[in-house]
């Protein structure tokens, strides 16, 4: 039986499923054993939703229905402007529907409305970008003058496996079938089971944008069952993952015995440092809405702040007064800037670190559940203060409202602080010097960094981390790469030097 829908909060979108299916060749169908999981509302922590629970035997089918979509459809052979002009058609669709998207993406995971919109259209972007990228794009041939011509050919893979965490989970996807879809692969997504309900609007928008069926395929179900049975599946030679750094060293051993190309996007924990010269103002703005959007849970947060000693107290002072002055409330209030957390799970793990920063450090704000919301995963954004880099909060990804702030004396002790952790995602640097500026950037441990700015990013640009944060770079022209083969066929223009064995005289 499916639970009721939940009366405790007082807004509900219209016209919400209570059941959610896979969609495998082009039709809507539940597992082959019949089992579903519960999707719980964060403002409750009530089941609103059950979701077919995939198994092995459920995989299988997708991946047989996306490699016939691969082997006999027209997908993987059309044109790239003919591509184009389909995925053009789905960005024109998700943006035609980004104010229901945002509703339900802003129920199903906790995330406050107005960020769940400017996400959609970012997945809309994303569908665009991928979509003028691929007609633009063109392959290298090299010219040996008169002897032989060398060009490259590139091939869609096959089926491409998608693994996507619960965090913006919409548009993560979209991340991932946009580059997928735009260079000929057939796909199986497997969304995070926390955050099913957006990701069962793709079926719908595609199928209205022509793309052809069995070319999108959709598996729900746990990461230990479905995103495994993916991750092992013979039938899918590459994985594209994002998700907890944990998760992507197993996921790396289980698609070992295969040699499958991997792509990861992990966890982070990135530094935001901010120096005595740097406009402080700005960078308490950023810096607060950098942890704090998106709930904290962001790969990107700059989750710990270095700042330097001369300004530090004037920064704590600010920062923690700004933090206290957020919003917090139901995610669907236009004015709420830290919605509910996605799970009570999640919303546990938080809080225990919470509870270990207090032994760790100094609270100067937030530190729990903030009053006048007594249920729901909701928590108050959270400043440490004074916290020693070798603190599990200095040291762990949380990924809820919580900042770590840490005070540095000189530019190499700034350095060693930014770079003592065991991930690499990004750096936010804060300082009107341009030498120090590009210095510290180059010497920072991370796969992107900001210079004076929030996390805005071009879409041409590499996207990636080192160390714990990831495998391979996406992004622009790195994505047309990952998902596909490049062949180089070589030509003999000239009946030129071949070696050769056996023509010797007796
Ligand atoms: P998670 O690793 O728990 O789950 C991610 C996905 O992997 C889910 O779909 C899950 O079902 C699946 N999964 C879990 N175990 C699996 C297994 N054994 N085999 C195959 N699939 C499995 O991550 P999460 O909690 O959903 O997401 C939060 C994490 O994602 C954070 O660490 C965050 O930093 C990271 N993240 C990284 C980026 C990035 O671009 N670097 C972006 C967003 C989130």
């Amino acid at each position: 039986m499916t639970p009721p829908l939940t009366d405790a909060r007082p807004h509900v979108p219209a016209d919400l499923p209570d059941h959610l299916r896979h969609h495998i060749g082009g039709e809507d169908v539940d597992s082959l054993d019949g089992s579903t999981f519960e999707v719980l509302d964060p403002t409750t922590d009530q089941p609103y939703l059950r979701t077919a629970a995939g198994k092995a035997a459920d995989v299988d089918r997708a991946v047989a229905a996306a490699r016939r979509a691969f082997d006999e459809g027209p997908w993987s052979r059309m044109l790239a402007r003919e591509r184009s002009r389909v995925l053009h058609r789905v960005a024109d669709l998700v943006e035609s529907r980004d104010a229901r998207l945002a509703e339900l993406e802003s129920f199903d995971s906790g995330l406050p409305i107005t960020q769940a919109l400017g996400q959609a259209r970012r997945a809309a972007e994303n569908f665009r970008f991928f979509a003028d990228l691929v007609v633009a794009q063109s392959d290298d041939a090299f010219k040996v003058p008169g002897r032989q011509l060398n060009y490259v050919n590139r091939k869609p893979i096959g089926v491409a496996g998608l693994i996507t965490p619960w965090n913006t989970p919409f548009m993560l996807e979209s991340w991932k079938l946009g580059p997928a879809l735009a260079t000929g692969n057939t796909v199986v997504l497997k969304p995070a089971e926390f955050t099913p309900l957006s990701a069962s609007l793709w079926a719908g928008i595609f199928a209205e944008a022509g793309l052809p069926q069995g070319v999108f395929n959709l598996v729900h179900g746990l990461g230990e069952e479905a995103g495994d049975a993916l991750v092992r599946h013979p039938g899918v030679p590459l994985i594209s993952f994002t998700g907890e750094s944990s998760t992507g060293q197993v996921i790396f051993a289980n698609a070992a015995p295969h040699l499958k190309g991997l792509s990861m996007e992990l966890g982070g924990k990135s530094p935001a440092v901010v120096f005595a010269d740097a406009d402080l103002a700005a960078a308490v703005d950023a810096t607060i809405f950098g942890v704090f959007s998106l709930n904290g849970e962001r790969c990107t947060a700059g989750s710990r702040i270095l700042v330097e000693r001369s300004v530090y107290d004037e920064f704590v002072e600010r920062f923690a007064a700004q933090a206290a002055r957020v919003v917090v409330g139901p995610p669907h209030e236009r004015a709420t800037e830290v919605g509910a957390l996605v799970h009570p799970e999640h919303y546990a793990k938080v809080m225990r670190y919470i509870e270990i920063g207090r032994s760790e450090a100094r609270l100067v704000a937030g530190g729990g559940r903030p009053d006048g919301l007594p249920t729901g995963s909701y928590v108050s954004p959270t400043v440490f203060v004074d916290v020693p880099p070798d603190a599990r909060i200095f040291q762990e990804e949380i990924f809820g409202p919580v900042v770590a702030i840490t005070p540095f004396d000189t530019d190499e002790e700034a350095l060693a602080l930014a770079n003592g952790v065991r991930y690499g995602l990004a750096a936010y640097v804060w300082t009107n010097d341009l030498r120090r500026a590009h210095t510290f950037s180059q010497a920072v441990e991370a796969g992107m960094v900001w210079l004076n700015s929030n996390n805005v990013r071009d879409l041409r640009t590499p996207f990636g981390g080192v160390k714990a944060s990831g495998l391979g770079q996406e992004g622009g022209y790195r994505s047309i790469d990952f998902y596909t083969h490049q062949q180089a066929v070589h030509v003999t223009l000239a009946p030129g030097h071949q070696p050769t064995f056996g023509k010797g005289a007796r």
